[in-house]
């Protein structure tokens, strides 16, 4: 199998490829890889096994249909995980997140189809449904996306669905909770209050922190995903999540426990405009018709996380100029 995974220098897909490579998901051994990444901001290269003669790597971006008809024939699938994925640069300018998500999901459909790639997995969030008090979220509710990352992703799931209806192309799109693991780009709360404990440095808190989300380990994602791209239907949507519901006051007190820190570390400041009171998926779909079951104990993963950028400080120290928008 020759695969090609779009976004695989960042956070989600680089893991994705580290797996592939490892042979961690049934009937990987031996399969090929290529990575697709414009190299953006959130991009890393020490996240890829770049000396790993069965890897690589191709610096380009989606939007360029050119280099995508180059490139495509011979891959057997397209993991599309490129994207603009963080909401605070949205909320000061969607423009990009439109470009990439929107124009750039339609333009590599458009060549997949043209190349005759066959299966496509589009790799969506669950922020495309909105905000819900109660309940949770099924694959067939109304999307009521609240911020232009959302926006943009919810339009590019039409689009991921419009292919598979009018082209060959065999199309399933995934919609998971909020991740979390090593190698994340340092701007999202996880890694951004981690680093900053680290460094003896406050935390900044959105409001009084009782934003609800879900989490998920990147592991467990990434299992997901291979999961639906192997057995999931085509023109399918999958929603992924553990289950596991945590205020960011919550979180906060985890990550400022595992660090050796207390609350006076913690600066609060003006709520995110627009901000989602909490997501929650439904995850019937994928448990009963795929076997998902998530691994990873959230403490377990957080621990995790906290002793990685604890370890590997000459990964994410040069980043701090990049990710300046969030501390
Ligand atoms: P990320 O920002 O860490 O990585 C995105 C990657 O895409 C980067 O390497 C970047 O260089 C690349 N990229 C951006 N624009 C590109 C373009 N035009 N052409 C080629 N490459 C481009 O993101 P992530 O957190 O790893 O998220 C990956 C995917 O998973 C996204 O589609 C995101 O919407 C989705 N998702 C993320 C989460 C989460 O919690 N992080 C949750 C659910 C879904």
């Amino acid at each position: 199998m020759k695969f090609l995974v779009t976004g695989g220098a960042g956070f989600i897909g680089s893991h994705y490829v580290r797996d592939l490579l490892a042979a961690r998901f049934p009937g990987t051994a031996g399969c090929e890889v290529t990575v697709l990444d414009k190299l953006t901001y959130a991009a890393n290269l020490d996240n890829l096994p770049l000396s790993d003669p069965r890897l690589t790597f191709v610096q380009g971006d989606i939007c360029d249909a050119e280099m995508l008809s180059a490139l495509l024939p011979g891959h057997d699938a397209v993991v599309h995980f490129a994207a603009e994925s963080h909401v605070d640069r949205s909320l000061a300018d969607g423009t990009p997140f439109v470009t990439t998500n929107v124009l750039g999901t339609q333009i590599l459909l458009n060549a997949c189809a043209r190349a005759g790639v066959g299966r496509f997995l589009h790799v969506s969030t669950d922020e495309v449904y909105g905000s819900l008090l109660q309940g949770s979220w099924t694959e067939d509710t109304l999307l009521e996306p609240n911020s232009p990352y959302a926006a943009s992703k919810a339009a590019s799931d039409l689009m991921a669905r419009a292919y598979w209806r009018s082209s060959d192309v065999e199309v399933s799109i995934t919609r998971c909770s909020n991740n979390y693991g090593t190698h994340q780009f340092i701007e999202k709360l996880i890694p951004l209050f981690v680093t900053n404990l680290l460094d003896g440095l406050d935390v900044p808190l959105y409001g009084d922190g009782h934003h609800v989300r879900e989490w998920l380990h990147v592991r467990d994602h990434c299992r997901a995903v291979h999961l639906v791209l192997t057995e999931g239907r085509g023109g399918e949507i999958y929603n992924i999540s553990a289950g596991t519901e945590l205020t960011n006051r919550e979180l906060t007190e985890r990550l400022l426990a595992l660090c050796g820190a207390d609350w006076s570390r913690v600066r609060q400041v003006p709520d995110r405009t627009a901000h989602d009171e909490r997501y929650s998926v439904d995850t019937s779909k994928i448990r009963e018709e795929l076997g998902f079951a998530p691994e990873v104990p959230l403490e377990e993963g957080l621990t995790e996380v906290v002793a990685w950028y604890r370890d590997n400080r000459a990964w994410w120290e040069p980043l701090r100029a990049r990710a300046a928008l969030s501390v």
